[in-house]
């Protein structure tokens, strides 16, 4: 969401360069309003999966009304620049838009974050050097604020896309005195923007201060492992629109500051909730150190254990089965099977077996992915159960297809202790009857870490392509 404060942001720093501002008209503030209104409907409707849709398009209309009511501002002259900003991001936005799959929204959420953290802080920066020490004490610290936040989360989004996409490694890459060396920079950092504030003509200590906020965003994210990148995001998300808010209280914009504080807090609060839902320390999450122990190597794991089986095999098993539930995880998105899931979960109900589907909450690449899925095959929104309600009812099952599913089904975060992601609560599907397992091999997920669920006596598995897979059974079981 930062990312679309970015006209407003535009707009409004070139309405603020201009000598003389003018009081902000009474239709501007009364759109701005309706805006914050929506904005905060928004995010209450965003919350739940029936409501999602409203939610987007509330946040989509605010959005467009601030822009056009920022455009009315009186001291709003540099249309030609505006435009040029206009066009540049529309033709950039547009192939970002229609082309990036599915699979890869996080990381294009990443990289929103770090190019509106950005736009955050060069506006800051923008300001400094326009007015430098001209600038009041309360104005320098919010452009102390702005920056700092700005220029961190620029970089640790960089650093977070990169390990999403898999460029950076994902486990996590710690080094000597760590903890010493990110609280050094933390601490320098803080120190060189209090001198921004108390000497503000010296020309030495606004690149320091952008240098090491730089420099801290990289150490601050490089440390944290890939199963923890989705509290990560929700955070720099947090730190983004904080930023934003800071800026607001720049440019003296009341739109920006409410904006940015509504994204600011609700990233915190989903952080907080998913270091709860992950077992995780929260501090440690902001110091990047999240991921501990060692994971166990897989031919000791694996060695004489898989039981593997086809779509025969499954459609028989099924067809004697009265409670399914399947549970879908990163694999079904690649492969693009939830029509096929869906075709399969009619079948199932056709013969009056009663199926759930399994949601963890962060399956997947980015929080609420698979519900994004599952309502693209139109699964009954009652049929979807989250984690804590099917817990209990997986040992009643007759059995559990796990589709793409491979961390969020790892009992070893359960069972040992040192496992790196030991203390994630995950979907206890090994209580289940039986439980087949849909993925290609043997590879890990994005932990990097063997899943003893598939050497467990009653998991078979299937090896296949999640869509092929499911595309099978159905025909194997319209046969039965
Ligand atoms: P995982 O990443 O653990 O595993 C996905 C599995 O899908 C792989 O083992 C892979 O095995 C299989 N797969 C890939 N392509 C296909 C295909 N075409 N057909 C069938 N299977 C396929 O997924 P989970 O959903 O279980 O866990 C999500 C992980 O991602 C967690 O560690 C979570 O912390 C992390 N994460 C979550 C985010 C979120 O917000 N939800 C954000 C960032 C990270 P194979 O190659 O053998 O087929």
């Amino acid at each position: 969401m930062i990312s679309s404060y970015l006209p407003v942001t535009i707009i409004a720093a070139t309405a603020k360069f201009l000598p003389h501002r003018q009081v902000m008209p009474a239709y501007v503030i009364l759109i701005y309003l309706a805006a914050a209104m929506l904005f905060a409907l928004s995010l209450k409707w965003l919350s739940s999966p029936k409501t999602a849709r409203w939610g987007v398009l509330a946040g989509e209309i605010g959005m467009a009304a601030a822009i056009i009511a920022t455009l009315f501002l009186p001291e709003v002259r540099h249309y030609d620049w505006i435009f040029i900003a206009f066009a540049i991001a529309i033709a950039a936005a547009l192939p970002m838009a229609l082309l990036i799959p599915m699979t890869a929204v996080p990381q294009q959420i990443a990289l929103f974050h770090a190019f509106g953290a950005l736009a955050a802080a060069l506006v800051g920066t923008a300001e400094y050097y326009a007015h430098g020490a001209s600038l009041g004490t309360s104005t320098l610290v919010a452009i102390g604020f702005e920056s700092l936040l700005g220029y961190l989360t620029f970089t640790g989004s960089l650093v977070a896309a990169g390990k999403l996409q898999e460029i950076l490694p994902t486990q996590p890459m710690n080094y000597p005195f760590q903890n010493v060396a990110s609280i050094s920079v933390l601490g320098a950092s803080i120190i060189a923007g209090a001198m921004v504030v108390v000497i503000p003509a010296n020309p030495l200590v606004f690149p320091i201060f952008i240098a090491l906020c730089l420099l801290f965003g990289v150490m601050l994210i490089l440390p944290i492992g890939g199963g923890d990148m989705p509290t990560v995001i929700a955070l720099l998300n947090s730190y983004a629109g904080l930023s934003a808010s800071a800026m607001g209280f720049v440019l003296n914009n009341k739109l920006l500051i409410i904006g940015g504080a509504l994204e600011g807090s609700s990233g915190f609060i989903l952080a907080m909730i998913m270091c709860k839902a992950m077992n995780r320390s929260f501090i440690n999450v902001l110091f990047g150190q999240v991921q501990a122990g060692k994971a166990a190597k897989s031919d000791d794991i694996y060695g004489g254990n898989i039981k593997s089986v086809n779509a025969e095999e499954v459609a028989a098993i099924l067809d004697g089965a009265r409670r399914v539930a399947i549970v879908p995880g990163y694999g079904l998105a690649v492969a693009q099977a939830q029509h096929a899931v869906g075709q399969l979960f009619e079948l199932l109900e056709s013969r009056s077996v009663d199926v759930q589907f399994g949601i963890h909450p962060v399956a997947g690449r980015m929080p609420g992915h698979m519900n994004v899925l599952l309502a693209e095959a139109n699964i009954p929104y009652d049929h979807l159960m989250e984690m804590d309600r099917i817990n209990p009812e997986f040992e009643n099952m007759d059995v559990v297809i796990v589709n793409g599913a491979n961390d969020v089904v790892n009992p070893d975060a359960r069972d040992n202790p040192n496992s790196p992601i030991a203390g994630m609560p995950i979907l206890n599907v090994d209580k289940a009857g039986t439980v087949i397992v849909i993925k290609r091999s043997l590879s890990s997920g994005f932990a990097g870490i063997p899943n003893p669920l598939f050497a467990a006596k009653n998991c078979l598995m299937y090896f296949a392509d999640g869509k092929k897979a499911v595309l099978d059974i159905i025909a194997e079981l319209e046969k039965l």
